[in-house]
């Protein structure tokens, strides 16, 4: 059936800002008669904290926003990014890269260094070639998108030197499944859809249709986050969590308990009355 997905990373429990967005895909996806997927994001093992899948799982339920079919992880599907990353070798589209991250320092595309180094190097990065083609897409919130990846980023990587696949990778080769059709994320990561968008194009994948919605910022304008000290959302007040969520995203509710809240949600949204401007609210007090 055809999806929507939200693909968390398992770096620490669900905040404010990811549970804002996880009510928008999930709406998003109902309303466009969608399944809703569950993908977590976890390839970079150092970065994945102990209980954090568990503890995401838990509050999306507590939450109402029940996915459908089974939970992926990135860590189960490596054979499929190999398999990919071999479709691009044949094609002649990578190579190895040992620039240091110094030599790359002062360039903010890559400089090209390692092109020619066609066979493999152990301890090395492996990079995908990028063209002068320009990459166009409609974002259904942020409207008409066009880019050049030679000026912008340059040959970019797709597995790490320590062996990870890159998140460009990883992502382009899930979201390019045929029945995932929709991707609606924070527009922080606006910026990486068309490397995503090179490597499906590539791989011969289907692209789905992006909406990159407005983050939510903490009083001084951050992004919530791990990094910016957002707090864990409280699994106890479900009902007033999600009203604030809604109301953020220009659906203020009437008074209604969580479930019928969440149908009431679902009738109502339209991606197009997302606005463009990023929302500071702040959970605590004070
Ligand atoms: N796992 C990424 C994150 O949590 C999101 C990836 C995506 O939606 O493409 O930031
Ligand atoms: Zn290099």
């Amino acid at each position: 059936m055809a999806a929507g997905r939200f693909a968390p990373s398992p770096t620490g429990p669900l905040h404010i800002g990811s549970l804002y967005t996880a009510l928008a895909s999930f709406l998003d996806a109902h309303a466009e008669g969608l399944a809703w997927r569950l993908r977590f994001d976890d390839l970079d093992e150092p970065r994945n904290q102990p209980g954090a899948e568990a503890r995401i799982l838990r509050s999306l339920e507590t939450h109402g926003l029940h996915w459908d079919g089974a939970v992926a992880r990135q860590s189960e599907r490596l054979d499929r990014y190999q398999a990919a990353l071999e479709t691009l070798h044949r094609q002649a589209k990578t190579f190895y890269c040992t620039c240091s991250r110094k030599a790359l320092a002062d360039s903010p595309t890559y400089p090209g260094h390692c092109r020619e180094r066609i066979t493999p190097i152990s301890n090395a990065a492996i990079r995908v070639r990028v063209d002068g083609a320009a990459l166009e897409f409609t974002d259904l919130v942020q409207g008409r998108q066009r880019t050049r990846l030679d000026r912008t980023v340059g040959d970019f990587i797709v597995k790490r030197r320590d062996g990870l696949f890159a998140y460009q990778m990883a992502t382009a080769v899930d979201d390019g499944n045929s029945s995932i059709i929709r991707v609606l994320r924070g527009r922080d990561l606006l910026a990486t859809t068309p490397r995503q968008l090179h490597v499906m194009a590539l791989l011969g994948l289907p692209a789905p249709t992006y909406a990159h919605i407005p983050v939510l910022a903490n009083r001084a304008g951050e992004k919530w986050s791990k990094q910016t000290g957002a707090p864990p959302v409280n699994d106890q007040t479900p009902q007033a969590n999600i009203r604030a969520c809604l109301t953020l995203l220009g659906l203020p509710p009437p008074d209604l308990d969580l479930e019928p809240m969440i149908e009431w949600a679902k009738s109502r949204w339209h991606i197009s009355r997302i606005g463009h401007q990023d929302q500071a609210f702040d959970p605590r007090p004070g």
